[in-house]
């Protein structure tokens, strides 16, 4: 079985979640404006270290999307949120603080490592090169709201990028954070990963990895702050048997789906 980042933080989030998702084919559909956008801005970012024209790249990308019946969030539209991915291109080249010295190279590079018999794990990085001249994991984020930057360090305990920093065996991480908002931001958000928590993540992986072959898929719900999974749940509707929720939220793929799509995605 090849395991992921993005299906160990489904199952921490909720084991129900990640049957409903991994073992029993149910997909949420792709029709959330934000979560495309992110992925036709991470392409265009991908062509302006190729030396290609970002704006062409992410007009095309984003234009993919323009009549699938996408569900925005708050005063989202597609024309604006375009303005908004051509807006923070122009920014982030302006700053010109990040290189990718082999942008063909090391471009959503993938990196496996085994777990024991019959399992391994994949992940994809978004990239590797240097911010402000120190070689590092980069990882791109579109985001609607700034991310935090307090207390100094607060970034090394984002698990996903302890994880990068885990499978890449490299210490230093950065998130470039796209902040789609009224007045753009590109926040550059460094941090440098202990082998101590590397060490950690991965007894993280194998415990869960151990937990899921096991079979335990008990439901950690909640609708209360600070636990509140399932009020943002796509699953929601299995978990409450009411057929008009699922057939809005998801579709239904039987077979094994490793969900490989997704890890690009996030
Ligand atoms: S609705 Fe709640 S219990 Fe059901 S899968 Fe989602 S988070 Fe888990």
């Amino acid at each position: 079985m090849t395991y992921s980042y993005t299906q160990i933080s489904q199952y921490l989030s909720c084991p129900r979640r990640y049957r409903h998702r991994y073992l029993d084919g149910w997909q949420e559909k792709d029709t959330r404006a934000a979560m495309l956008f992110g992925r036709a801005f991470e392409q265009a970012i991908a062509a302006l270290f190729r030396q290609e024209d970002p704006a062409v790249v992410l007009y095309e990308q984003w234009s993919q999307s323009k009549d699938a019946g996408l569900s925005y969030s708050a005063n989202d539209t597609w024309d604006g949120m375009l303005q908004q991915g051509i807006q923070l291109l122009e920014r982030f080249v302006q700053d010109g603080r990040v290189r990718i010295p082999h942008p063909r190279l090391d471009q959503q590079v993938q990196f496996r490592r085994v777990l024991g018999p019959g399992n391994d794990f994949v992940a994809y990085v978004d990239a590797i090169g240097e911010l402000d001249g120190t070689r590092c994991v980069l990882e791109w984020k579109t985001s609607s709201a700034r991310y935090p930057e307090e207390p100094a360090g607060i970034c090394s305990l984002d698990p996903q990028l302890v994880c990068y920093s885990w499978m890449t065996g490299i210490n230093e991480v950065a998130q470039v954070v796209f902040v789609r908002k009224r007045q753009v931001e590109v926040q550059y958000l460094r941090a440098t990963i202990s082998e101590q928590h590397q060490r950690e993540f991965a007894s993280l992986v194998q415990n869960t990895v151990l937990r899921i072959e096991s079979g335990l898929f008990l439901p950690h719900s909640g609708i209360r702050f600070p636990q509140n999974p399932c009020t943002t749940c796509p699953f929601i509707g299995l978990c409450l048997d009411q057929s008009e929720l699922v057939e809005t939220a998801l579709v239904h793929k039987p077979g094994v789906d490793l969900g490989m799509f997704d890890e690009l995605a996030f």
